[in-house]
């Protein structure tokens, strides 16, 4: 079947994500917008995935947790997880190995962690805006090894993308799947890099980005582990 989804999407946890990037209003607009799965990827912290997928459970969309994270060559590759346990046990890992630098919300912005109600509860003292300190190699190997998916984000960007800052995609990232930007030529991708799966999401800092139906996956049903098998399976036939 064909599932519409959007599978980068920030909340207000992201310093850039903006205030209105709130549990409710994201599943409000996923759901207007006619998706049926989505994920959160906030920049190195999986801090409101657990709020917005109770509440997708409640609504009908299913919310994988995931993350944004930079790698050691500083480019940033969307990871999703099959579950809350895996995406914080990532999240301890990469945050271990980030330098240790205080948020400047005057600069930066908040970073805002929030409840079911949409009201902020607390505010993440460190600043996420960093590079993980992990090879993408590295990194990888973690995410695969506890169930997860990752894939480098927005190849097609001039900064922070795989290409702009390595020139091509290395053979040892066995890399099944990429994301290109919603305003990237899905066609010409395809075209480029016929055997790998390709990805066009959001990368939603303001509501009004979060994808319309239009961009879908095909997979067997609406469930974490089907979306899983249709995104990484150029990796997994060739381990
Ligand atoms: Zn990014
Ligand atoms: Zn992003």
């Amino acid at each position: 079947m064909k599932i519409a989804y959007d599978f980068h999407i920030h909340t207000a946890a992201s310093p850039c994500g903006d205030e209105y990037m709130s549990p409710n209003n994201i599943i409000n607009m996923a759901k207007l917008n006619g998706l049926q799965a989505i994920a959160i990827t906030d920049h190195n912290t999986c801090a409101n995935c657990e709020v917005i997928m109770k509440l997708g459970k409640e609504n009908n969309l299913l919310v994988i947790p995931g993350m944004e994270i930079e790698c050691l060559e500083e480019f940033h590759c969307i990871a999703l997880f099959p579950d809350i346990n895996t995406a914080k046990q990532i999240e301890q890992y990469v945050q271990a190995h980030m330098p240790n630098m205080k948020n400047r919300i005057d600069i930066f912005g908040h970073q805002s962690i929030m409840n079911e109600e949409d009201e902020v509860v607390g505010e993440i003292e460190r600043l996420l805006l960093t590079a993980s300190g992990i090879s993408a190699e590295a990194l990888f190997e973690q995410v695969r090894n506890v169930g997860g998916v990752i894939y480098p984000a927005h190849i097609d960007r001039n900064s922070y993308s795989i290409i702009s800052n390595l020139g091509f995609i290395p053979d040892e990232l066995k890399i099944g799947t990429i994301e290109i930007s919603k305003s990237a030529s899905l066609q010409m991708y395809k075209t480029k890099y016929e055997n790998i799966t390709i990805i066009q999401s959001s990368d939603a800092h303001y509501l009004q980005d979060i994808s319309e139906e239009g961009n879908v996956i095909e997979a067997q049903s609406v469930c974490v582990a089907d979306i899983f098998k249709s995104i990484d399976d150029y990796y997994k036939r060739h381990i």
